[in-house]
């Protein structure tokens, strides 16, 4: 086998390793996710508690608003009453006050209730806001361990990196480009030996004699014309 194989061969093992590396890393955000699973629930769960409270409260606001509003027309209505001349007018003014007064009595039981729905819905967010503290609680050491051995799992990758910059550097420019035409496939293996009987060592495509011969002799880099892999003589 020449050098350039060999080279190349390394290279391929460290490409090999990046790719076990980068699977290793990406596993950590579902892993990650899993952990925060029952912190983003509760999080998601109080967040739309906390968004119907405001709501809630906007509404009650609103009731009182129009209950003061209504009140104020009672005292009108009140006053003409009064100052009624005749049955006929004092008739007609004590409907009018009893009607108003009755839709005020219906905003006031709605804002009640409205503030009572508010009051449980607060000690249900307490609640909720008490649980999501113990689930962080209980959660952050794990992060943090994940969060270390995903720091560990980068600095690998960083230095299989850094490896294979300086396997690259140190190739004939030609095997190197190659190589990447190779690679790019996404195949699995990019270099391959040569089987005794002729055949691609990925495939299995027997090659013509001739071709056969320039990889046993090793001194071109030749590619398997059926799967893109570079083929390198067996020992
Ligand atoms: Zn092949």
């Amino acid at each position: 086998m020449q050098e350039v194989h060999r080279a190349l061969l390394e290279l391929q093992e460290i490409d090999e390793e990046i790719d076990r590396a980068e699977a290793a890393l990406a596993a950590f955000s579902p892993r990650l996710a899993e952990l925060e699973a029952p912190v983003t629930g509760l999080d998601r769960e109080a967040a739309a508690l906390r968004e119907q409270v405001a709501t809630m409260r906007q509404e009650a606001r609103r009731l009182e608003r129009a209950a003061e509003q209504k009140r104020e027309r009672l005292r009108q209505y009140e006053e003409r009453l009064q100052r009624a001349r005749n049955a006929r007018e004092e008739a007609a003014a004590r409907t009018e006050v009893d009607l108003v007064r009755r839709a005020v009595d219906a905003d006031e039981q709605e804002a009640l209730q409205l503030l009572d729905q508010i009051k449980r819905s607060e000690l249900k967010l307490d609640e909720l806001e008490k649980q999501l503290q113990k689930a962080r609680a209980e959660v952050e050491p794990k992060r943090q361990a994940l969060l270390a051995e995903r720091d560990d799992a980068e600095l690998t990758l960083g230095a299989l990196r850094e490896r294979r910059h300086n396997q690259e550097v140190r190739l004939d420019p030609e095997a190197a480009r190659l190589y990447e035409r190779a690679r790019s496939g996404k195949r699995r293996r990019v270099l391959a030996a040569l089987t005794p009987d002729g055949a691609c060592g990925v495939c299995f495509n027997v090659l013509p004699i001739q071709q056969q011969v320039e990889v046993r002799t090793g001194r071109t880099l030749f590619r398997c014309e059926a799967c893109g892999t570079i083929l390198y003589p067996s020992e």
